[in-house]
């Protein structure tokens, strides 16, 4: 069966560019990047260009750049680097739909002595500048907003967010993770100190990413060991991942306005197919201020689960908004913090598109939706007759 693959904000696929720059460092060009021989030099210069390239899509500094695993250490980096290097700051402001690697790590910080204000956001999941404003303190070590979030698609105004941290000379961390290929950043223009980013969103591998580190931010290592990336990431450099996700850096940056036109038009045609076809139907998020590929929709009286179980038969790939974070039946924190209904809850699904995405694949979903929504009511124990009082 032909996968029709629509959870592109779980990961992608890697271009086959991407693979293609990738391969001879599987194979010939296996050298270590440290080694002082040519053979490793020839690889090092490959991890230079991979900067280089990665530094052009977010208009900074080479320097300003470590290589890391992924988005989740990016996150663990930052916020430690913020934490150590001011003992004194013993306060941390992020949101309450931060993913997982930002609001754990902000856990364990709590169970360590220090406080975290969790930034409430409205039913379409905004935030409120003036309570961030509010909530910044002398000891405030750092603000930690997502660019965007993964289960909704919503754009945070961090532009504005972080102007408003920086005229008091607090650190400022965005986690990236699924804004990177769909809008053109520029760190010259975003005075953020931190910024995290992950390969396997972007058509590059997974266990690979990057983070910027603003020249004047106090940064801590937070892997020790050798002198890897200037001493800031220690670990032998995973040298096919780096190339792969500088090649993917550079294919994103160079069509961001054209490709996502285009995604946001296939996102739009299924959004609006759906609403049309599918009574009780309703989008989750904000639809003025979105990611272009994501579409999170509730069909009430259905469980998440069984729409997915049921298009996954005919190999469509997408995710449901009550397990999808924690492969458990928690409803989701990010719909459960906009106070989206119970029955909304469970009955979401979020689809999300790139670049790949074909016609066909919208049509596959808009073809066999609505019929698999009212199958799956008629046999609902959330029929309309009996619906769930309780409320998460
Ligand atoms: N941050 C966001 C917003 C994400 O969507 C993800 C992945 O789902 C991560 C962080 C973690 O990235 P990685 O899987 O590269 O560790």
């Amino acid at each position: 069966m032909k996968v029709n693959y629509l959870d592109n904000n779980a990961t992608t696929m890697v271009a086959p560019e991407v693979m293609e720059d990738m391969l001879p460092f599987m194979d010939t060009l296996y050298g270590n990047p440290s080694s002082m021989h040519t053979f490793g030099g020839q690889v090092h210069k490959h991890l230079n260009l991979a900067r280089q390239r990665t530094a052009e899509a977010l208009d900074c500094s080479p320097e300003e750049l470590i290589f890391t695993s992924g988005g989740t250490e990016g996150d663990n980096a930052a916020i430690f680097a913020a934490v150590n290097s001011q003992p004194d700051k013993r306060h941390l402001i992020t949101t309450r739909v931060e993913h997982p690697a930002v609001l754990n790590t902000c856990k364990y910080l709590e169970g360590r002595g220090y406080e975290v204000t969790y930034l409430p956001v409205d039913n379409s999941g905004r935030l409120n500048l003036e309570q961030l404003r509010d909530s910044l303190r002398p000891d405030t070590a750092l603000v930690s907003v997502m660019y965007a979030n993964n289960e909704t698609g919503n754009v945070y105004p961090v532009q504005a967010m972080v102007e408003v941290v920086k005229e008091r000379g607090i650190l400022f961390h965005t986690d990236a993770v699924q804004v990177i290929g769909k809008f053109d950043l520029s760190m010259r223009r975003l005075p953020v100190d931190f910024l995290t980013l992950s390969g396997h969103k972007i058509h590059a591998p997974k266990g690979v990413g990057a983070m910027f580190v603003r020249k004047k931010a106090p940064f801590r290592p937070f892997i020790l060991g050798g002198h890897q990336e200037n001493g800031r990431r220690a670990g032998t450099e995973n040298t096919a991942g780096i190339v792969g996700l500088g090649r993917a850096m550079q294919l994103a940056a160079s069509d961001v306005s054209k490709e996502n036109k285009r995604v946001a038009e296939q996102r739009d045609r299924l959004e609006e197919g759906l609403l049309n076809s599918v009574e009780d139907a309703r989008v989750n998020g904000d639809r003025r201020s979105r990611l272009p590929n994501t579409l999170n929709i509730s069909f009430k009286y259905v469980e998440g689960e069984a729409i997915l179980l049921t298009l996954d038969s005919l190999g469509i790939c997408a995710s449901s908004g009550s397990a999808c974070t924690s492969g458990n039946l928690e409803p989701s924190h990010v719909l459960r913090a906009m106070g989206v209904p119970f029955t909304h809850v469970h009955s979401s699904i979020r689809f999300s598109l790139s670049r790949y995405t074909t016609e066909e694949e919208v049509d596959q979903v808009l073809n066999n939706l609505p019929g698999i929504i009212s199958r799956l009511r008629a046999i609902s124990p959330f029929g309309r007759d009996r619906e769930p009082q309780a409320a998460c």
